[in-house]
């Protein structure tokens, strides 16, 4: 029986920036201060690191900073799953400064590979953000995407690693079409993590038995709690540790408190929300508490 004493809580997907934000370290005080016990790190768009990229010689170095941020939050006392990956709003960005499309799918695939490669050797844990926009962009903007993405599920299944995919919230869609995708190569369900699923698409996602993570707004959440599988749930802040940028922010030590809310309006009980930040978090990353 979990009492809201002993309850040790989880954030299934941040991200933490040494150069403009707190970085891990402090972030990572932060959250074992507030009784957070994992972690699943991500690694942010190019432009949040102050670095261009044009090269896989420019990826290594942002994958250097954000491996550097994984082992810190490590040393401060988290359980970390460690993602590093290519944000579709990143394929955006080469497109609009006149990369071409072709070289833009290239060097996709060689960051791709390159990380599948990292996650096999265990230098990180997960390959992510990687998928599809969530607002409209141009046909040839969605189209490289989606065979960036289809390029990350063939490797995942060929690297047995996880990947966390940032996609649209379409009703009926967006589930199904990732159903489709694994069915053709014959894809394992249990290496996928759909990122930032809302109520409406969450029970889709769920149904097909993929585990999603959902933001820890509590409005949001009070209605994903009623209607999506908890056995595939796992909650995240998507933090992008930006202090300054004055935006609907949820910082990782406030998920507690969000949760224990939840509690006291009784949308939750402390047994469910042990098994979202414990037997959840250990099932989808495959790491013990
Ligand atoms: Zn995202
Ligand atoms: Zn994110």
């Amino acid at each position: 029986m979990s009492t809201e004493t002993n309850l040790s809580f989880a954030d299934a997907h941040l991200h933490t920036n040494p150069v403009k934000g707190l970085g891990a370290e402090k972030v990572a005080k932060l959250m074992i201060e507030k009784n957070l016990w994992f972690a699943a790190i991500v690694s942010l768009p190019h432009w949040d690191y102050g670095i261009e990229l044009k090269s896989m010689e420019d990826y290594r170095k942002i994958f250097d900073i954000h491996i550097g941020e994984c082992l810190k939050a490590k040393q401060k006392g988290l359980v970390v799953s460690c993602f590093a990956g290519l944000h579709p709003a990143e394929i955006d960005r080469l497109i609009d400064k006149g990369m071409p499309h072709e070289r833009v799918f290239e060097l996709s695939v060689q960051i791709l590979d390159f990380l599948f490669k990292s996650c096999e050797e265990g230098v990180i844990q997960g390959v992510g953000e990687v998928g599809r926009q969530h607002y409209n962009v141009r046909p040839d903007k969605a189209l490289i995407a989606q065979l960036v993405l289809e390029h990350a599920i063939m490797k995942s299944n060929e690297h047995d690693c996880l990947l966390q995919l940032h996609m649209e919230n379409i009703k009926g869609f967006t589930a199904w079409s990732m159903k489709l995708l694994l069915e053709k190569i014959n894809g394992k369900k249990n290496l996928i993590i759909f990122h930032h699923m809302k109520p409406g698409v969450i029970e889709d996602v769920n149904k097909l038995g993929f585990f999603t993570t959902t933001p820890a707004h509590i409005d949001s959440l009070e209605v994903v709690f009623k209607r999506s599988d908890i056995n595939y749930l796992l909650i995240e802040s998507d933090y992008t540790d930006e202090p300054s940028f004055k935006r609907n922010i949820i910082e990782p030590w406030r998920i507690p408190d969000i949760e224990k809310e939840l509690v006291n309006r009784g949308v939750i009980g402390l047994d469910e929300l042990y098994r979202i930040n414990i037997d959840n978090v250990e099932k989808a990353f495959d790491v013990k508490y």
